[in-house]
């Protein structure tokens, strides 16, 4: 499908299930690389890191933890600047390996505020790792470990990502059309 219609909005094709196939796989090596001998605890940010994140874990080679926070900054198409809920966290990380997973970076609001509450719980180092980057949205001193593919400030949707709910299903990721 080159084009889609989620609610009022069109949607086109932008990466590949391939492409985005090839960089989870390649995000994946590096860390198995990197934190090989260390006990990991990763953190997904629900809820549009599901596919990333279990797509990612299944090529990971390390002993490692795996769970989930949940946060929403998001209403519609554009960032509200307000993170607005959190999910806390049961595990304890303390002197912990803990990298975070995320599907997009956008202003960074959101994963300076995980990293700042993360913080709290004295883990020994975190790591951050994003799916998508939009380095030209990006107001915040967020500094990135892994990053899969750096994209223009447009709004996307597919593959975990949503618009108003919908789209999470698109195994391959869109960008939409401005009318
Ligand atoms: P930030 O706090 O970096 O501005 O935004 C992070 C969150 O906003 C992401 O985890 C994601 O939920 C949402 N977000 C940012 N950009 C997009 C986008 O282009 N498409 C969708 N669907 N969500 C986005």
């Amino acid at each position: 499908m080159d084009k889609v219609k989620i609610l009022d909005k069109e949607f086109k094709l932008f990466i590949s299930e391939k492409r985005i196939q090839e960089v989870v796989e390649e995000m994946a090596h590096r860390m198995n690389k990197e934190l090989k001998g260390q006990k990991v605890f990763f953190i997904g940010i629900l809820n549009g890191c599901f596919m990333f994140v279990a797509d990612l874990v299944r090529h990971l080679d390390l002993d490692c933890t795996i769970t989930f926070l949940k946060l929403a900054s998001y209403q519609g198409t554009s960032s509200t600047g307000k993170v607005k809920r959190l999910i806390g966290l049961n595990e304890d990380i303390k002197g912990q390996t803990v990298v975070v997973l995320e599907d997009i970076v956008d202003t960074g609001i959101t994963l300076d505020f995980i990293q700042k509450q993360l913080r709290g719980y004295e883990p020994a180092e975190i790591k951050l790792a994003t799916l998508l980057y939009k380095p030209e949205a990006c107001r915040q001193d967020v500094s990135l470990d892994y990053v899969g593919i750096e994209i223009p400030d447009d709004f996307v949707v597919g593959y975990g990502l949503d618009y108003n709910g919908c789209g999470r299903n698109l195994r391959q990721i869109y960008t939409i059309i401005e009318d």
